[in-house]
Parts: C-alpha cells; sequence; structure tokens
C-alpha cells in the first residue's frame, strides 16, 4: 500500500516531496578513467572497452549496411505499422516547432533578426543494455532531422554478438539516420563527445541511459560539449478528485512504478475515498505486472498527498514541478491552464503518459527532479541555435547613435562610446550619402 498522508503541513510537504538525492563521486571514479582512455586511446580504446563492460568483439565500431537490412527483416510488421503512425505524430507536431526568421525595424534605420540555426553534429545515445528503447530513437532524431542538423549519429550498446536490437536499427532507417555506434556506457558518450578517427565529435549530446551515461555527459558538459539536460530518475504526478476512476489513476502510477526502483510516483487527491479505491486499485493490478518487483519497490517510497481543494492541488503540483502531469479530474482543462512547473501535462481522464510515452506526439524526453522549473522538455529547439543580426543605416545610427553614446560614456567604456562617435562624425562632414 502507498503511504497516505492527509493535510500536511508545509514542512511536513517539503519532506514528502523530496527526491532522492545521490552521491556520484564513486561513478565518476570509475568514469574519469574511461573518458581518458578514449580521449587519449580513440578507437583502439574503445574496441577494449566494449569488451571490458560488454563482452563484445568489435570489428567494425559502426552499423554496416547489411546489418540495417537484416534488421528491418527481423521486425513484425504489426510493430512497424504502430512506429510508423508514432512517427507521423512526432513529426507533425515537432515540425510545427520550427520558426519562421523573426526581421523587425524597431526604429528608422536600425534593424534586427534572429533567425533558428541548426547545431552542425549531434549524438544520440539510446539506451541498450537492459531494453531496447526505440522510441528513443523516435524522440530525438526526429526533431533533430526536423532542425536540419547536418550530421545526426546514434550510438547504443549491442550484445555480446555485437548485434543492435533490431527494431532500434529499423527506425534509425525510418528516421533517416545512417550512421549507428555500437558502443554503450561512459565510452560510448566519450567516443562522441572528444571524437577518434572514425567517430566524429559532435556538438551535443542527448539521450538517457545508466548512471554511467549521465555522470559521463555530466563531466563532457564541463569540458566543451553541449547535453540535452540533467538527469534524474523518471516521475509522475497523478491528480484525482471524488468522481476520478480509481483504476486508471492505478494503471498511470503502476506504468511510472515499472520504469525502476527509484522512479517518483505521486498521487493527489482532493477525496480521502478515492485515495483509497486508488490504493486498492494499485495492488489488485501490481500483482498482474511483469515489473512487479521493480514497481513494488518504488511504490514502498511513494506518497498519496490528501488535501482539501484546487488550490492545494495547484501549490503542491508547481512546488514539485513533476516530469510528467496526469489531471484526471473534473475541469480538468482549467486547472491545467494554471500550471506553471511541469514537463509535459496530460489533460483528462482518456490521456494517459504512456501515449506521450511512445505515439501521441510530444517529446518523451522531459526534465526530472523539480528541473521542470526552468527546463523545457527536448524539442526542436534543442536542436537550434538561435542567432541574432541587426543592420543599421546612416540615418538609423544618427538616431540611435547619442543613446549610445551616453550609455557608454556612463559605464566608463571610452572605446565603446568612440566606436559611435567617428562614424557619426564622419556622417555630419559628409552628410547622410544615397
Ligand atoms: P545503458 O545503455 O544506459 O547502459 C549500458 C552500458 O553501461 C553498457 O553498454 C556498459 O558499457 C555500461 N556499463 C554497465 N556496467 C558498467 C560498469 N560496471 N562500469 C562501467 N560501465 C558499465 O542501459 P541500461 O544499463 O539498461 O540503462 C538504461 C537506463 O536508461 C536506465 O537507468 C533507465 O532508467 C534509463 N532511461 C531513462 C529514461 C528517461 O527518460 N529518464 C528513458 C529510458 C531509459
Amino acid at each position: 500500500m502507498i503511504k497516505i498522508y492527509e493535510n500536511p503541513a508545509s514542512n511536513e510537504l517539503a519532506q514528502i516531496l523530496q527526491r532522492p538525492s545521490y552521491d556520484f563521486s564513486k561513478i565518476e571514479k570509475i568514469v574519469k578513467p574511461i573518458l581518458e582512455k578514449v580521449q587519449r586511446g580513440g578507437d583502439k580504446a574503445l574496441r577494449k572497452l566494449a569488451l571490458e563492460y560488454d563482452h563484445v568483439e568489435l570489428d567494425d565500431l559502426w552499423v554496416t549496411e547489411e546489418e540495417f537490412e537484416a534488421a528491418s527483416g527481423q521486425v513484425q510488421d504489426t510493430l512497424k505499422e504502430s512506429i510508423q503512425i508514432a512517427y507521423q505524430n512526432i513529426r507533425k507536431f515537432h515540425e510545427a516547432q520550427l520558426q519562421a526568421p523573426t526581421v523587425m525595424e524597431v526604429m528608422p534605420g536600425v534593424t534586427c533578426s534572429r533567425r533558428q540555426v541548426p547545431i552542425e553534429k549531434v549524438g544520440l545515445y539510446v539506451p541498450g543494455g537492459s531494453a531496447p528503447l526505440f522510441s528513443t530513437v523516435l524522440m530525438l532524431a526526429v526533431p533533430a532531422q526536423i532542425a536540419g542538423c547536418h550530421e545526426v549519429i546514434i550510438s547504443s550498446p549491442t550484445n555480446r554478438l555485437g548485434q543492435i536490437n533490431p527494431v532500434v536499427l529499423y527506425t534509425a532507417q525510418l528516421v533517416g539516420v545512417k550512421r549507428v555506434l555500437k558502443l554503450g556506457g561512459a565510452q560510448a558518450i566519450a567516443a562522441m563527445g572528444y571524437g577518434t578517427d572514425t567517430v566524429p565529435k559532435v556538438d551535443k549530446i542527448f539521450g538517457p541511459g545508466n548512471q554511467y551515461v549521465t555522470v559521463a555527459k555530466q563531466m563532457l558538459a564541463k569540458q566543451d560539449v553541449a547535453i540535452d539536460m540533467p538527469a534524474g530518475p523518471s516521475e509522475v504526478m497523478v491528480v484525482v478528485d471524488k468522481n476520478s476512476n480509481a483504476a486508471y489513476a492505478a494503471s498511470d502510477l503502476l506504468a511510472q512504478a515499472e520504469h525502476g526502483p527509484d522512479s517518483q510516483v505521486v498521487l493527489v487527491s482532493t477525496s480521502k475515498k478515492k485515495a483509497e479505491e486508488v490504493n486498492a486499485e494499485v495492488e489488485a493490478q501490481l500483482s498482474k505486472l511483469s515489473r512487479k518487483k521493480i514497481a513494488e519497490k518504488a511504490l514502498g517510497e511513494s506518497s498519496i498527498i490528501v488535501v482539501e481543494g484546487r488550490k492545494e492541488v495547484l501549490n503542491i503540483i508547481n512546488s514539485y514541478g513533476p516530469e510528467h502531469l496526469i489531471i484526471s479530474t473534473e475541469k480538468a482543462e482549467k486547472l491545467a491552464e494554471k500550471v506553471i512547473s511541469a514537463g509535459s501535462v496530460f489533460v483528462g481522464e482518456y490521456t494517459p503518459e504512456s501515449a506521450g510515452d511512445y505515439a501521441s506526439g510530444t517529446n518523451h524526453t522531459l526534465p526530472t527532479n523539480g528541473w521542470a522549473k526552468s527546463y523545457s522538455g527536448v524539442s526542436v529547439d534543442s536542436f537550434v541555435k538561435n542567432i541574432t543580426y541587426q543592420r543599421i543605416t546612416q540615418e538609423g545610427l544618427m538616431l540611435l547613435g547619442p543613446t549610445v553614446e551616453r550609455m557608454a560614456e556612463a559605464e566608463l567604456l571610452d572605446g565603446h562610446k568612440n566606436a559611435v562617435t567617428v562614424r557619426l562624425n564622419k556622417i555630419r562632414e559628409d552628410g547622410i550619402s544615397g
């Protein structure tokens, strides 16, 4: 049974909602030498590390054309159809995120503009250790392709025979990624972050992974590679009221709990009776799950919070900033409008998180650990930079120049002032030219 807290005081609430803190120093001690080996030894080191950690002898670090062809034949047609539907939805929703350039004459003769430019080279990590996460291929490669990144590479660990899961390869082909590296763990991140003789150095690394992957990304982010976002265990907050469907709410809590023993699962209810019903449903549904043991562990650390009304609910949502928020109450839409901190919001009884995890169109790479207060999930924006431009005519500088001169003078930056003054003097001397 999940522990129920009734109307907790604010200090108790803060404790209930506290996320686990991790000491990564032990992992850093393992990851640091891996990064150094790859930086020094390049491809040769990568082969050695694949043997050491994945027990595989790799001749070629890259998936070959023949392997791609063989993979397609190994995926069931019905699964291919589902992946194609998900691909179309994700593509449609992400294509709409591309922005036309902003061009504006902010005052006569002073034109400013801003345009999106793709990040040139990106590396996408697709975890493969315990499950083939082909949905991650869709969620990362689709926005990368839409943004127009010139080089998109994927890295994913192989089995002991040196094979990557065929569904991962089928999905990569479907979205147009031809370069797939057979590497997992910190060494994969190092290969993409530093570059080797055969692996291009990328500008930004994306993707989830285990603690070695996460720590490697964080360590490289302190050097000259960007990363998508800080990662922590996955989270869901489900909100119900007296009329909600307890079975649906329980299924959503369990869908999250099965991710891993450290999954964060919280139910917020304005009805004690409903909270108890959901708890009973969780028990009933749990016994049928194949990942029962994992879910059970996560539920042991989970909480149900019962509060008086929607004001308290909103306060809990916004102070926690959940990665996933499911609002399964009356007037769910109205409550959703008031949410200011959440990675992705699922509105209404028929909107399970699983839909967004796979196929509805939104991205499933979202901020965890309260980062939803300041970070957005992955989108096309994550794969572009915005460059600003300006062009000022002689008339524009005559108009704007004195303002800049005065401000530069007040900041005691003579050089700045002078860069305007020399131009204004010349225009005043010669007059404005045609
Ligand atoms: P993985 O691909 O992340 O890692 C496997 C690699 O770890 C191996 O290739 C190996 O090289 C390396 N490794 C294993 N043991 C090691 C050791 N002792 N020392 C050094 N390196 C070692 O696959 P995984 O392990 O199955 O983990 C998948 C992770 O991805 C899970 O933790 C899961 O929670 C996470 N995930 C998160 C999200 C999310 O959105 N938050 C989504 C999907 C997956």
